[in-house]
């Protein structure tokens, strides 16, 4: 590897390009584009030892063994190491003789060990069921590419890494972990980095997660890594106004590790003023004051012997996530405005201290318990006084009381923020602890104010409940719900339909794809109703009393812990891991299809038979509305088990059937809404209801 390395530089930029590119396609697994890549390159130029070895490998892999041969010949010719070649020649016979591809690996280790012949190995003898063997492997080869300063760029080549993933995967070297997080920050191209950390980290003890994790897991021998590193501590002071911030950060470690990796966003200028060194990434920093451009930086802090308090300077005006205007400065959250760690949790602030230039009003949300990201809002010399900002706003916060009404009803009741708004031409609103705020551009606009009935659900669902970043839709989902919850009590409301109909070609993406790629408001409003749906149709699997249970529990646990979506469909039930399943993870929506007919039964009886199918790979697993309306007018429902695909409704009446709905109230997401008519019915009572012919000329 380190021989591959080594060559690049000295090919033409473009061919270093090809390289490159070859590298990745071989890392997706992309092995036949890999290969003409290679060949691609050895027509420009005569192929090196170390590509031509390269190419024998994704030759070997697509099982192409002429093509892998005659590779492996030009490779030797270009003065291939033996036991190179010869650790080529064992990754091709694993596929076939296991004990021969052992052998093979051996004889060249013996000839020189190499880390990457020792990943083979690793992962030779694992796959074959050897654990103890694999460990080994792995331990040796994580030992052999251990030496060397594993915060310097140049450490982290693709054996090391590969020889990191494996003394993780297979749990032979106990801290091997703690390497994560620095190899992910400079090598953010590895998505099986990616994958193992946020397997491997920031996750309790609780039973819970352990099922989830043994259940999701596809990779033998992972097993849960040693509870993550210790927090660091953080407390700020300082000042904000339109020209940005100057703060004074503290960091005190709690025994762990005596280095973190700070991610600090863009704008800022950082200084060391006492206590640990900060070192770049990108740039060395001599008089240990660092600019920080382009994209959020990353920063390695270290305490130095005896040390456990650094203190650091930020001044600048940081770029993403805050908004600088001359009325106004809008920061999203702690992470916008103050350093966070690769690990999302890594700091705990115990104290945020700022203060407002004069003339200026400083918003901060009450922060829970200081492990949570306060947003906060500043406005200066507004021209309308507050007290009437508060009144304009109060026939939209009419909504927001309404949200509150119904799940305080549900789960208990939570304090009433107070409305802020500021001057803003759109309808972006939110809710921190202690204030909504109220864009006033959405004032004008009494279509968006349901909006606030989402945000008042924010009270309960996203703080102070919380859910792992990646499932964080739950919240947005559970927020969203607040308007079923409203349309139950108010059916006039009819936000079902519209919000069915808004979803168009979105209501099949899986959840975590819409939540994963979010783009734009589209996306995220698609992301909210469907989650949203998504919410309203785990009531209906679970029924009324254990849905209220439920949310009961979730409450209690999303504020002791941040919960992932695993542990939240386990909460719910021990039997809908599969419902789950099927609408974060799978493509696809509810499809069916119906049919009726209906006979006379003597005088004023009718028996209708409504035959229901499901035609989607998707299925409800739950009871579903049948609704049917008669020509006097009345209404009748039932309801039906539609779990293996078809199920069966008989209504007895006393006037014809007019008309049958499935799930007439929209309680699932089944983008096109069921509806048969009755021909002869439909047709005699739209003949009832028109006036008699001569009536016109009266
Ligand atoms: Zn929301």
């Amino acid at each position: 590897m380190d021989e591959q390395t080594a060559a690049r530089p000295t090919e033409p930029a473009h061919q270093r390009v090809l390289h490159g590119l070859a590298d990745a396609l071989h890392r997706l697994g992309e092995y036949e584009l890999e290969l003409r890549t290679w060949e691609r390159l050895d027509a420009l130029s005569e192929g090196t030892a170390d590509r031509s070895a390269a190419a024998a490998c994704s030759a070997a892999s697509l099982a192409d063994y002429r093509s892998t041969s005659a590779w492996l010949e030009r490779a030797k010719k270009a003065g291939a190491p033996p036991e190179r070649l010869l650790e080529i020649r064992g990754r091709i016979l694993s596929r076939r003789d296991h004990r021969a591809a052992v052998a093979v690996l051996r004889r060249s280790l013996d000839s020189r060990p190499t880390v990457s012949c020792l990943n083979a190995l690793a992962l030779l003898h694992a796959s074959a069921g050897d654990e103890k063997a694999g460990r080994d492997a792995a331990r040796y080869a994580f030992r052999l590419a251990s030496p060397g300063d594993t915060a310097d760029p140049s450490h982290w080549s693709d054996d090391r890494v590969d020889a990191l993933v494996n003394a993780v995967l297979l749990n032979a070297v106990p801290d091997a972990d703690q390497y994560l997080g620095p190899a992910l920050t400079l090598r953010t191209d590895r998505a099986d980095l990616h994958e193992l950390w946020s397997r491997t980290t920031g996750r309790g003890q609780d039973p819970a997660h352990r099922t989830r994790r043994s259940l999701r897991s596809s990779w033998s021998g992972l097993r849960p890594g040693p509870a993550s590193p210790a927090p660091v501590t953080g407390t700020v002071r300082g000042t904000c106004d339109p020209d940005g911030f100057r703060l004074d950060i503290s960091l005190t470690r709690n025994g762990g590790a005596d280095r973190v990796v700070l991610v600090i966003n863009d704008g800022y200028t950082v200084s060391v003023r006492s206590g640990g060194d900060l070192r770049s990434w990108g740039k060395a920093a001599p008089d240990r004051s660092l600019p920080v451009v382009g994209g959020c930086s990353r920063e390695l802090l270290t305490w130095r012997q005896g040390e456990t308090t650094a203190h650091l300077t930020l001044r600048g005006r940081p770029r993403g996530g805050a908004r600088f205007r001359t009325d106004l400065v809008e920061v999203d959250g702690l992470s916008a405005w103050l350093p966070v760690t690769e690990h999302v949790r890594g700091i705990r602030w115990s104290g945020v201290h700022l203060r407002p230039a004069d003339g200026w009003e400083l918003r901060l949300s009450e922060p829970d318990d200081g492990s949570w990201s306060p947003g906060f809002v500043m406005r200066v010399r507004e021209d309308t006084p507050a007290r009437n900002r508060a009144a304009a706003a109060a026939p939209a916060m009419a909504w927001f009381d309404k949200g509150m009404e119904v799940w305080s009803e549900l789960v208990g009741p939570a304090k009433r923020p107070e409305p802020v708004v500021v001057r803003a031409d759109s309808t972006f609103c939110y809710t921190r602890p202690g204030y909504v705020r109220i864009p006033s551009g959405m004032l004008d606009r009494p279509d968006q104010w349901p909006v606030l009935a989402h945000e008042a659900g924010h009270l309960w669902w996203g703080r102070p409940g919380q859910f792992e970043h990646e499932d964080a839709w739950i919240a947005e989902g559970l927020a969203e719900f607040t308007l079923h919850l409203l349309e139950d009590a108010r059916p006039r409301l009819a936000y079902r339909k519209a919000a069915l109909r808004s979803l168009g070609g979105l209501a099949a993406v899986p959840l975590a794809e819409l939540w994963n790629t979010r783009q734009g408001p589209d996306g995220m409003a698609a992301l909210r109703v469907k989650a949203g749906f998504f919410v309203s149709m785990l009531r209906e699997s679970l029924g009324q009393r254990a849905f209220r249970g439920f949310l009961h529990d979730l409450l209690t646990w999303s504020q002791t812990q941040p919960l992932d979506a695993f542990t939240v469909m386990a909460r719910a039930s021990s039997d809908l891991i599969w419902f789950g399943e099927q609408w974060i993870h799978h493509r696809g929506t509810l499809e069916f299809d119906m049919s009726g007919s209906t006979e006379t039964r003597g005088p004023d009886r009718y028996r209708t038979s409504i035959d229901i199918r499901t035609l989607s790979v998707f299925t409800p697993g739950a009871h579903l509305c049948v609704e049917l309306e008669l020509c006097s007018g009345a209404r009748s429902r039932q309801d039906v088990r539609v779990e293996t695909g078809r199920a069966n409704a008989v209504f007895l009446t006393s006037s014809p059937p007019f008309r049958a709905t499935l799930d007439p109230d929209s309680r699932w997401l089944i983008p096109e809404q069921k509806i048969i008519e009755f021909s002869d019915a439909a047709r005699a009572r739209r003949i009832a209801k028109e006036p008699p012919a001569h009536a016109e000329s009266q």
